[in-house]
């Protein structure tokens, strides 16, 4: 099993060598790994972003662990250039089009979160995203119309196989956790929505084990603030997937805590956590490794079906955090280092 590290800028290097630290540590046979250049970093080396080296590598890696990309250096490059575009990149050439991100309030995380302690303390959920098609994708544009106004517009569509692959991706998914699964939709007034709950609900029938809800999207943006320990997994579309993760991130508190996923069809995927490359705080020691260390987790679960091992990883970072280990971000004093030995310490 072939794992690719990308590290990219600010501190994605510092960060992701904390995650490897604790890969190493799990001891598992057959894992090997490659590094490649992405981002500012790579533009540096070798004036591209998204070098074709670093391509082939991820093209034969089962999955990716990636830190972060973007470089204030790099602000005044043309788009093409730019670091960001390693991971736009990354996203097409591999097709991942399935984006997975936990949130889960540690306990004693919970005073960290913008809801009531007793209400944070119950989350623990899955946002399954699709980003690779809905309003981003379809035809838009500007006209006139006939009064001699300006006009916007962008269509929103899904074709079946689309909301089938994501549907697939969130039942099994909700599978591998605790079996319930709530499609996200705006079915009363969007024809997109009634394809998409239809093709849901036809695809349900391969996952007799899950319980299927449906929810429109003004509701469960409602529900996430109101009562969001009754969710499990959620998986919607583009646009709403879009606000959703945003608002469910800020349910759970510190940015330096969130993983994410994504996900092609042959269970390749890229791991990285939520928040960018922080260049405020690169080399002083201050970056919180633990959303790379979940993002390696997620990456045995989804990619090298270990969930056991992510299971180990993940019950660690909560072992930890329980003995007290805090990055300045969690209102402590530990360095990153630091943080990467308290779960080192922590694992069983
Ligand atoms: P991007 O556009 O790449 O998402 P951004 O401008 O949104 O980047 P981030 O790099 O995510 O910003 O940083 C936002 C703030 O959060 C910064 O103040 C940064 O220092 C802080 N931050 C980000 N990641 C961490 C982390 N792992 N640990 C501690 N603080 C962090
Ligand atoms: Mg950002």
């Amino acid at each position: 099993m072939l794992i690719a590290l990308f590290p990219g800028d600010g501190i994605g290097p510092e960060i992701v060598d904390q995650a490897k630290r604790v890969l190493d540590a799990l001891a598992i046979d057959g894992l090997t790994y490659e590094h490649g250049l992405v981002g500012g970093a790579a533009y540096k080396a070798v004036g591209h972003p998204l070098p074709p080296e670093t391509l082939e590598i991820a093209k034969r890696a089962d999955a990716i662990l990636f830190g972060a990309v973007g470089d204030p250096d790099c602000d005044a490059l043309e788009r093409h250039l730019r670091p960001e575009q390693a991971i736009l990149g990354l996203r097409k050439e591999l097709g991942l089009f399935s984006n997975l991100r936990p949130a889960k309030v540690f306990p004693e995380l919970a005073g960290e979160s913008a809801l009531k302690p007793e209400v944070a303390g119950a989350i623990d959920l899955l946002i399954v995203r699709e980003t690779n098609g809905d309003v981003y994708f379809g035809e838009k544009g500007f006209r006139t119309t006939a009064d001699g106004q300006r006009e916007g517009y962008d269509v929103m569509s899904y074709n079946e196989g689309e909301v089938r692959r994501i549907a697939h991706a969130g039942f099994q998914a909700a599978r591998a956790r605790r079996g319930k699964l709530c499609s996200v939709d705006k079915a009363n007034v969007l024809e997109t929505s009634q394809l998409w709950r239809d093709v849901v609900i036809e695809v349900s029938a391969d996952y007799p084990d899950v319980a299927l809800s449906h929810m429109y999207v003004d509701n469960a943006a409602m529900q996430l603030v109101r009562n969001p320990g009754q969710f499990d997994v959620i998986v919607t579309g583009n646009l709403f997937g879009d606000i959703l993760s945003d608002q469910a991130s800020m349910c759970v508190g510190s940015i330096g805590m969130l993983a994410s996923a994504t996900l092609n069809g042959s269970g390749q995927g890229l791991y990285e956590p939520i928040h960018g490359s922080a260049p405020d705080i690169a080399g002083t020691g201050k970056a919180n490794p633990l959303a790379t260390v979940l993002s390696a987790a997620m990456l045995l679960r989804y990619s090298l079906g270990m969930a056991d091992q992510a299971d180990r990883i993940e019950r660690a970072v909560a072992k930890a955090l329980a003995n007290g280990a805090r990055s300045p971000d969690l209102g402590g004093t530990m360095n990153t280092v630091q943080m990467g030995d308290a779960v080192l310490a922590a694992l069983d």
